[in-house]
């Protein structure tokens, strides 16, 4: 198995920078010339070209190490081939025909080196190598080079999987926007992990943009001022992004760790394909396709076969209006579930995992009194509106802040807390003056 590990690469020198930048370009010719010979081969009626064809077509031809040349042929052909199996299903797929100006630079395991403290990447016979500082593990593989407003290091590391699952308890997990995940196992446990921490960054920087809006609403298009504030724009967004990523690995990293603890070996992801496919009003479709539930869903596949845990998908449907004690359908409202059939009370995500269980394994659950509130983490590095939140430094609670569901036990207080935390984080003026600073400072600075 594998992981891949990222490494920002900021402040690199201009002539290393520069560099980079060419050959990039350098990467897109060898990109556009697979291209161009797929594409005629296709006009012509003949035989597509294999991989020999185009190493053959691209050897020594550009100034590149001569394997990331390779990786880029056989990324190309990776791409046709997909598209291939894609096309029955999607007529509209169209196999590769747009010019590239950059393509991400590709090593594979055996042309790197590795140092402590740097990596040596060749840049193909009678060129300086590209050497980086950063620290990677010895037995680091394959690297990438990409572009994410900055450039990045993208190294895959080989991880050791566990030796035996963890147990034969079953799990299902609901994948919310509110709450990230929320697992029910059939053991009597269940577990939510917020997604408050999620949505307050997203609901941040949308407020830093409107900030930029206005600042560029006052200068003329494409003047220096404006363009600052483009970088400036970019620089934040780069940086929330950053943020939810490690929160989306950290909500599904406890989510894994609370399925070892609790022995399960089997776990049902609902996919929530089929209510992002119905359409139900223009605020909550926006929400729905702003949902990444599909890197959720990526992540916790990835780590729950690092620990031996079977993870398949299936559907969701009809799961979060079912009374889990009487089975009475209903609208939920509000974060509790309550049923007006039987005077059932829960936490309304909890509900829709445990009502999986039917559905995954055919068999229904007693439903959880013991529920564990957790949250992802705080956020990494500067800027974290949680670290400066007076609610991350509350000791245990028992209850769950939505519901009041009792009885809870608490590894550590989840502020799941409605509109005080996700709305108005005590962070939010320092975190917005910060976002206008940094607009000003970049204008300054570049
Ligand atoms: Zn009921």
């Amino acid at each position: 198995m594998e992981t891949v590990r990222i490494c920002r690469l900021g402040n690199l020198p201009p002539s290393l920078f520069r560099r980079l930048y060419d050959a990039q370009v350098e990467a897109a010719r060898v990109w556009s010339l697979c291209r161009d010979i797929h594409l005629e081969a296709r006009r012509q009626g003949t035989r597509w070209p294999n991989r020999d064809d185009l190493q053959k077509a691209t050897k020594g031809r550009f100034a590149l190490h001569s394997q990331t040349v390779q990786m880029i042929c056989h990324a190309f052909l990776a791409n046709v081939e997909t598209t291939r199996q894609w096309k029955r299903q999607h007529p509209q797929l169209r196999y590769p025909y747009k010019d590239k100006w950059f393509y991400p630079l590709l090593w594979p395991a055996q042309a790197i080196g590795v140092a402590p403290g740097r990596v040596v990447l060749p840049m193909g016979r009678g060129r300086r190598s590209v050497v980086l500082r950063v620290e990677v593990p010895e037995n680091a593989g394959a690297c990438k080079i990409v572009w994410s407003n900055g450039y990045e290091l993208h190294v895959s590391v080989p991880v050791v999987p566990a030796e035996a699952p963890p147990g034969t308890a079953r799990a299902t997990a609901d994948l919310g926007q509110i709450h990230q995940a929320a697992v029910t196992t059939d053991t009597g446990a269940a577990l939510v992990v917020s997604g408050r921490g999620i949505r307050s960054a997203k609901r941040w920087l949308h407020q830093a943009f409107g900030e930029i809006a206005k600042q560029r609403s006052r200068c003329k298009q494409g003047s220096r001022h404006w363009r600052k504030l483009q970088r400036a724009r970019g620089k934040v967004s780069a940086r929330v992004e950053r943020q939810v990523r490690d929160l989306r690995h950290k909500g599904m990293r406890k989510v894994v760790e609370f399925c070892k603890q609790h022995g399960v070996g089997r776990l049902y992801v609902g996919n929530p394909d089929g209510v992002r496919a119905r359409s139900a009003g223009r605020h909550h479709n926006q929400r729905m396709s702003q949902w990444e539930y599909g890197r959720d869903i990526d992540y916790l596949a990835h780590k729950s076969e690092q620990s031996r845990i079977v993870c398949f998908t299936g559907t969701e449907r009809g799961t979060s209006s079912r009374c889990p004690e009487c089975g009475h359908r209903q609208r939920p409202k509000g974060r509790a579930w309550v049923c007006n059939n039987c005077g059932f009370r829960g936490h309304r995500d909890v509900v829709g995992s445990a009502n999986m269980h039917p559905i995954a394994y055919g068999e229904k659950i007693e439903f959880p009194q013991r529920i564990t509130y957790l949250r992802p983490g705080p956020v990494q590095g500067s800027g974290g509106g949680m670290k400066n939140c007076p609610r991350s430094q509350e000791p245990e609670r028992s209850s769950c802040p939505d519901t009041g569901h009792g009885e809870g036990v608490t590894a550590r207080l989840h502020p799941c807390c409605p509109g005080e935390f996700a709305d108005q984080p005590p962070a939010v003026g320092s975190r917005r003056a910060r976002a206008s600073q940094e607009a000003g400072h970049t204008a300054e600075v570049a």
